[in-house]
């Protein structure tokens, strides 16, 4: 690994020279694409771009390749819950299963550093991957100076600007400040999801400020070290948009059965910090009953905003929407000819794979005019224990919009493996069309949730009927039957339920 570390640095430093020495600026031949951004919309755009035979170039301000995704979100926060998870087990699980286990301990200090190398590896692996395809990647900030130029203030000191034939914004999103600056975060005790990545010890009292994933994510890690987590959602039910309320109801008990305690239909009004603690004002969401939380280390996650700032946008006519998000068309133009706009930045899901799917249809749509993302197939994952999983539709959306459907559930109580591995909570819920018996959506709570949604993606994308995963053979004994009995149950009848 090393080696490949130190070999991936000098290429970088050589591509950054390459492009200071051919000077842009005196009118060299054009990239034929240059992407800013280097997180997985970003980079994944790149990689495509030069595999495709463009010339490419990626812009990146962080000092490594990856985004937020893999240097403060999903790395980081997955190498954190998994480990917290094996400590969990230790403590309250392996004895059951005749594994006796005396002085389990957290080292806060190895698991943090586990997790740094777990990012390390892979942002350096994106290196090797440029060098590898030819992508030039130059370390800076990137601004229009018009729509085929960007000026590049570079990270090492000095400025180059680079030309462009096509140009694709992949700047990411942020932590939302808390509104109106009632709440200050300072990464310490009050922490946004940064900060909560990398706590020095374990706080008694944590509060997390809304339920959504990073909330759910994050307290549950803080929870299973030792914190006392208490989870304060403005909303009525927990986990964010898009999830099932069937679903989310039994999450939230399940979580609570965990340690973690709830207060929905709050919301938080401000914090302030006094004599080593934080005081934590809340309402009721409706108004009225006002009270005050104390809390070790608070964690503010209200959501993400798009990052947009220092890009110029203005001067090149770039149109922004109210919340800030880069106008798009369905082919990724912005409003602008020749520059296009992926990701985090712009509209749907705040997700690392809808960036990657956008990153290579952006690619695909300038080198031949077609690509191709599917917004009804795209899933999404929380990773906690037992992770949550859906693609399509809720069926709370169904009825809203009056559509006909049928529902077929099989719990993991009913399954094989899970009664074997003693892990038997959640179940798999399949919402089909009534007429046609096509799948709408695909709810998963439960061991391995995660994985087994790419089967219902893949079923999405294909147009798949609940019959056809019926009449599919999954093998025995594995959580995927209840899978396949989830579906038989919306056709006809499950088995073994
Ligand atoms: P980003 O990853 O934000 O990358 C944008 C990059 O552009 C940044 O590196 C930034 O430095 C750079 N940049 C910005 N402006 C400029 C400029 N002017 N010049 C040069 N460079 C610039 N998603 C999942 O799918 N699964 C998960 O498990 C998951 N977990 C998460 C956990 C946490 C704690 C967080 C915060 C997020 C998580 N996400 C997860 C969301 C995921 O990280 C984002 O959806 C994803 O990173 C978006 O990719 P992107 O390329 O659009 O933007
Ligand atoms: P979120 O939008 O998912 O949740 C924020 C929650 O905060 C909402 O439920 C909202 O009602 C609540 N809230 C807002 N203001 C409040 C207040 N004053 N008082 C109480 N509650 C309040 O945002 P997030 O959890 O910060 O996550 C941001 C983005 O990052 C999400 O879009 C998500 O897609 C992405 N992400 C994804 C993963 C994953 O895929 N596993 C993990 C982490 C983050």
């Amino acid at each position: 690994m090393l080696q490949v570390q130190r070999s991936s640095r000098k290429a970088v430093a050589r591509c950054v020279l390459r492009s200071s020495r051919r000077g842009y600026a005196s009118g060299s031949e054009p990239y034929d694409a240059v992407i800013i951004g280097g997180g997985p919309g970003g980079y994944v755009a790149a990689i495509k771009s030069a595999q495709l035979g463009l010339r490419t170039a990626c812009i990146e301000k962080r000092g490594s390749l990856g985004g937020t995704c893999l240097n403060v979100g999903c790395i980081p926060s997955k190498s954190l819950l998994n480990n917290s998870h094996l400590f969990h087990q230790a403590q309250h699980d392996f004895a059951k299963r005749g594994i006796d286990v005396s002085e389990v301990k957290v080292n806060l200090g190895q698991m943090m550093k586990a997790k740094e190398q777990s990012v390390t590896g892979l942002t350096k692996g994106i290196e090797t991957l440029f060098k590898q395809n030819k992508v030039d990647y130059i370390k800076g900030t990137a601004s229009f100076v018009s729509p085929t130029r960007i000026a590049v203030q570079l990270n090492e000191g000095g400025s180059t600007e680079v030309e462009a034939k096509n140009v694709v914004i992949a700047t990411g999103s942020e932590v939302a400040p808390f509104p109106g600056g009632a709440i200050q975060i300072d990464e310490e005790q009050i922490v946004s999801s940064t900060g909560a990545l990398a706590l020095q010890k374990v706080p008694e009292k944590m509060v997390v400020i809304g339920g959504g994933v990073i909330g759910l994510e994050l307290g549950s890690v803080w929870s299973r070290l030792g914190a006392e987590v208490t989870v304060v959602e403005f909303l009525g039910g927990i986990g964010g948009a898009g999830i099932d309320e069937e679903i989310a109801k039994q999450f939230q008990r399940i979580l609570q059965k965990q340690g973690i305690k709830f207060q929905l239909n709050t919301k938080v009004l401000g914090a302030e910090k006094k004599d080593g603690k934080v005081y934590i004002k809340t309402e009721a969401a409706k108004g009225g009953k006002e009270a005050t939380l104390e809390a070790d280390v608070v964690l503010v996650s209200v959501g993400r905003r798009p990052v947009t700032e220092g890009l110029n946008l203005d001067k090149i006519g770039v149109e922004v929407d109210q919340k800030g998000r880069i106008v798009i068309d369905d082919q990724f133009n912005t409003t602008v000819q020749g520059v296009k706009c992926i990701g985090d930045v712009t509209f749907g899901p705040m997700l690392a794979h809808k960036a990657e799917e956008e990153g290579i249809a952006a690619a695909e749509y300038i080198k031949a005019g077609h690509g191709h993302v599917n917004y009804n197939a795209i899933p999404s994952v929380v990773y906690t224990y037992p992770e949550v999983a859906w693609v399509g539709k809720t069926e709370q959306e169904l009825k809203a919009a009056g559509v006909q459907y049928k529902v077929g559930k099989f719990p993991f109580a009913a399954n094989s493996r899970a009664k074997t591995n003693l892990d038997t909570e959640g179940q798999v819920k399949f919402l089909t069309e009534k007429e046609t018996d096509r799948i709408l959506g695909v709810h998963i709570i439960g061991p391995n949730a995660g994985e087994m949604i790419g089967e219902a993606v893949l079923a999405i994308e294909y147009g798949a009927s609940s019959e056809d995963v019926a009449r599919t053979t999954h093998a025995h004994p594995t959580l995927s039957e209840a899978f396949k009995e989830a579906a038989m149950a919306a056709y006809q009848k499950p088995i073994h339920f």
